[in-house]
């Protein structure tokens, strides 16, 4: 068995707190590995905001688990699963699910 550091054993209690723990949407197996890194995931409004002008409107950080079996990768938003740290250098964390402000 695969040891846990502190960051995986922290998602795993919480997707199991929440009762996340359905088998694999794609193949019905029930592997999962929780990644030991977080996944940026970049939004856009507009279809060719990130390719033309590099326009991102939202940042969503999120845990990364993938079946072992099919390799199918699930995002969980860090936020409703309260593993996001409250203040990082006197910003608050929060400015990252929300939309960027335009100067
Ligand atoms: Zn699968």
């Amino acid at each position: 068995m695969v040891e846990l550091n502190k960051k995986q054993q922290q998602i795993v209690d919480v997707l199991t707190e929440k009762d996340a723990l359905e088998p694999c949407p794609r193949c019905k197996k029930s592997d999962f590995s929780v990644q030991n890194y977080y996944c940026p995931l970049l939004t856009h409004e507009e279809p060719l905001d990130i390719q033309v002008t590099g326009k991102v409107a939202k940042v969503i950080p999120t845990a990364i688990v993938v079946c072992g079996n099919c390799g199918y990768i699930m995002l969980h938003n860090l936020m409703p699963l309260g593993l996001l740290p409250k203040e990082k250098n006197g910003q608050n964390t929060n400015d990252l699910t929300t939309e960027k402000q335009e100067n």
